[in-house]
C-alpha cells in the first residue's frame, strides 16, 4: 500500500484527539501515517490547553497539507465545579460534553462521506454511543502500554465486584495482579472526576470495532495476548498493536541551543532529562535532581518543569536552580527551561540513557531509537508503563522513588548512584540498541504493527 494508491480515497477516517501533547502527538503520528492509505481528517478543539499545542497544531497543518483539520470551538465553560481539576482533565470532560455538536460539525463538514471513527480513550465514553448511532464504525486510540489497557478494561469489574470503598491490589485474572501502590493515584477517590470518566470510559471499550495501542508485538506480547485471548475481559475487542507510530518531520521548534550542544558531545555520553509535557516538579525535588546530575558525573541535558501547564511555567532558571549550579555544571552539562524537540533528542548519537517519567510516548520514542531508560514514575500510568520498560529490557526502574501516596523527596545521592548504574551499564545499552531495530521492523512494511494497520484498511474497504 502507498501513498500512489487512489483507489481508497473513498475511505475517509475522522480522528478525535483529546488534550495535552501525549495525547495530541499520537493523534497527529496516526494521522500521518493512514493518510498514507486513505483520506483523513483531524478534529482540533481550540483555543488549546497549552503553548506546546497550539504550535504543534500550527506547524502540522503546515507540513501536511493532506490531512485535513476541522477545528471544533470549545464553548465558555465554567471550571467553578470543579476548582482542583487538572486543566486537561477538565478539558477532557468538556470535550465530553461537547461530544453532540462535535459530531454534528463533522457530519455537516464532510464533503467525503465518514467510514469510521478514531476516537481517544479519554473521552470515549460520550462520542462512541452517539457515533455507533450514525451506524459509523468506531475505533479507540488506546494512548497508553497494552498492560495499562488490561487495567483500564478490567478496572470497571473490579468496581462493580468490591465491597469497600478502599482499592486494593487488583488481580486481573489470567494476566497479572497490578499492586495497589500502581494504580492511578486519583482512582483512589470515587468522586473525583478523573475516576468517573475512566470507569465510564472503560465501560465503553467492549462496544467498539476495535483498539488501537501504541505498541508492538515483541515488546509488550504477554499484555497484547492476554487481552486478545479474552482473559482480561470476555468478548473484547480486537486489540490492534500499531506501534511505535512514527515521530513526524516538522519544522524546527523550542529550545535550538540544545543541538549545536549535543553534536560536541561523544556518542552515547549523554543522559537526556525529561518528564513530560504535563509534569511539574516541586524546585525541592528539582534541587536535588540537580545535584543528582552533577554528582552522577555524566553529561546530560535537563529540561525542567515546575507547573503542569506551560503558560504558568514563568520562573527562571535562576530563580528555581540553587545560586551558582549552572555555572558549576557548565562543563558537561545543559539545563533548558521550556519545550525541546525530544524525538530529535532521542535520536542525536550523542544521546545514551534517558531519566523519564514514564509517560508512554517517551518510552515508545526511547524504544524506536534505542535508548536505555531509567523510569522514575511519578503518577498515572507510570508504574504501570514500568513492567514493559524493565520486562522488554529497555531499561531500569527505581520502584522507590515512585509515588507512594506521600510527598517523598528522592535525594540527590540516591538520583545521581542510579543515574551513574545506568550510563556504566553497557548490556543495558546494547539490548535497547536491539528493541530499536525491532520497534523500526515491526512497523516498517512486512512488520507486525503495518500488518495491523493493513488489516484495519481492509476490513474497512470490505464494509464500503
Ligand atoms: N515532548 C517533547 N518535548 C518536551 C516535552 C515533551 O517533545 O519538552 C513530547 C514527547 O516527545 C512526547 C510527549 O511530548 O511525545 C509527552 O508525552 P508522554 O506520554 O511521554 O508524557 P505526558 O506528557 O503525557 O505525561
Ligand atoms: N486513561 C483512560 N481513561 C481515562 C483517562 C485516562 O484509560 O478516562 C488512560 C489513558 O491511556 C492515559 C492514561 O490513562 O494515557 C494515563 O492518564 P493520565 O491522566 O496520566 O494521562 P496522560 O499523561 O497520558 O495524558
Amino acid at each position: 500500500m502507498g501513498s500512489q494508491e487512489n483507489k481508497h480515497s473513498e475511505l475517509h477516517v475522522v480522528l478525535i484527539p483529546s488534550a495535552g501533547m501525549g495525547h495530541l502527538n499520537t493523534f497527529s503520528r496516526l494521522a500521518v501515517t493512514l493518510a498514507d492509505h486513505c483520506k483523513v481528517t483531524m478534529v482540533s478543539n481550540i483555543p488549546a490547553v497549552s503553548s506546546a499545542e497550539s504550535h504543534h497544531l500550527a506547524d502540522m497543518f503546515s507540513a501536511y497539507p493532506q490531512i485535513e483539520f476541522l477545528q471544533f470551538e470549545m464553548p465558555p465553560y465554567d471550571t467553578s465545579d470543579y476548582p482542583d481539576a487538572d486543566p486537561f482533565v477538565l478539558r477532557w470532560e468538556m470535550i465530553s460534553r461537547s461530544a453532540p455538536d462535535i459530531l454534528n460539525y463533522v457530519m455537516k463538514s464532510s464533503s467525503v462521506p465518514v467510514t469510521a471513527f478514531v476516537v481517544d480513550i479519554t473521552i470515549a465514553a460520550s462520542f462512541i454511543p452517539l457515533a455507533k448511532n450514525l451506524g459509523i464504525p468506531c475505533y479507540i486510540m488506546f494512548t497508553s502500554t497494552a498492560a495499562m489497557l488490561s487495567f483500564v478494561a478490567y478496572f470497571p469489574t473490579y468496581c462493580d465486584s468490591k465491597t469497600t470503598e478502599d482499592l486494593g491490589d487488583v488481580e486481573i485474572p489470567g494476566y497479572r495482579t497490578v499492586p495497589r501502590a500502581s494504580i492511578p493515584g486519583v482512582l483512589h477517590d470515587p468522586k473525583n472526576l478523573f475516576t468517573k470518566q475512566f470507569v465510564q470510559n472503560g465501560r465503553v471499550l467492549l462496544k467498539v470495532d476495535g483498539i488501537f495501542v501504541n505498541t508492538f508485538e515483541s515488546f509488550e506480547e504477554d499484555s497484547l495476548a492476554a487481552l486478545s485471548d479474552g482473559h482480561v475481559q470476555p468478548g473484547f475487542p480486537p486489540v490492534i498493536a500499531i506501534g511505535p507510530l512514527m515521530p513526524l518531520n516538522m519544522p524546527a521548534s523550542g529550545a535550538s541551543e540544545v543541538f549545536s550542544w549535543l553534536d560536541k558531545q561523544p556518542d552515547n555520553s549523554v543522559v537526556y532529562v525529561n518528564f513530560g509535557n504535563r509534569t511539574g516538579m516541586s524546585r525541592e525535588q528539582v534541587r536535588e535532581l540537580g545535584l543528582g546530575l552533577e554528582t552522577s558525573g555524566c553529561r546530560f541535558l535537563w529540561v525542567v518543569k515546575t507547573k503542569a501547564l506551560d503558560s504558568q511555567d514563568v520562573e527562571d532558571l535562576g530563580e528555581i536552580l540553587e545560586k551558582g549550579y549552572l555555572e558549576r555544571v557548565k562543563d558537561r552539562g545543559i539545563v533548558i527551561k521550556g519545550w525541546v524537540e525530544q524525538d530529535k533528542v532521542l535520536r542525536h548519537k550523542a544521546v545514551g540513557g534517558f531519566l523519564s517519567h514514564s509517560g508512554w510516548n517517551s518510552v515508545i520514542e526511547a524504544a524506536i531509537y534505542g535508548v536505555r531508560m531509567l523510569a522514575w514514575p511519578m503518577g498515572g500510568d507510570q508504574r504501570i508503563n514500568a513492567v514493559p520498560v524493565v520486562k522488554s529490557g529497555l531499561g531500569m526502574w527505581a520502584k522507590s522513588w515512585s509515588w507512594q501516596g506521600e510527598d517523598k523527596i528522592v535525594s540527590g545521592k540516591e538520583i545521581g548512584e542510579k543515574v551513574k548504574e545506568m550510563m556504566a551499564d553497557e548490556a543495558l545499552s546494547a539490548k535497547a540498541r536491539l528493541i530499536g531495530e525491532q520497534a523500526r521492523q515491526a512497523a516498517a512494511p512486512g512488520g507486525t504493527s503495518y500488518q495491523g494497520l493493513v488489516e484495519f484498511i481492509q476490513e474497512l474497504k470490505d464494509r464500503v
